[in-house]
């Protein structure tokens, strides 16, 4: 699916009825460049999950984990990390074989542990389109 946004509000939309439609045990990655709305379309994802608190990128903690919602939500930001050791360490694999849902911005730089069956999500700025304007690819 691909779809197009003009707007940080329109990227939360599009995020939020796709974090209503997740399903126990999902895992999306989310790829794009710095700036480009990762975070944006965590938050909106998170909303719909259910989950009222504030999602920010967790950066300096790995991931950030979420239970008020309907199901666990697991928001990871890996862009910090330097060796895949690190993801081993917080013992990503019970987030990632769990009953949650797992958004992982950055996850290019763990692809080797990323499982197959992962949702992959691109966020595309094109400046010809408009500062605001962005193409999201899912799936
Ligand atoms: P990232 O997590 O990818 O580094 P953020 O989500 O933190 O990026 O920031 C994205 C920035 O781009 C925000 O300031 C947001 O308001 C802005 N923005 C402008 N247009 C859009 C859009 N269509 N979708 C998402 N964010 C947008
Ligand atoms: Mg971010």
């Amino acid at each position: 699916m691909v779809a197009e946004t003009f707007s940080p509000e329109e990227t939360f939309a599009l995020a939020k009825k796709l974090g209503r439609q997740a399903k126990a045990g999902g895992i999306y990655t989310l790829t794009g460049d710095l700036g480009v709305g990762k975070t944006v379309f965590a938050q909106g994802f998170a909303a719909g999950l259910g989950i009222t608190e504030s999602v920010n990128s967790p950066t300096f903690t790995i991931v950030q984990v979420y239970e008020e919602g309907c199901l666990p939500f697991y928001h990871f930001d890996v862009y910090r990390i330097g060796d895949v050791e690190e993801m081993e360490e917080i013992g990503y694999e019970d987030y990632f074989y769990g009953q949650g849902v797992c958004l992982i911005e950055w996850a290019e730089r763990v692809r080797e542990l990323i499982p197959a069956e992962a949702v992959p999500i691109t966020i595309e700025k094109n400046l010809e389109k408009g500062f605001d304007y962005r193409r999201i690819t899912v799936g």
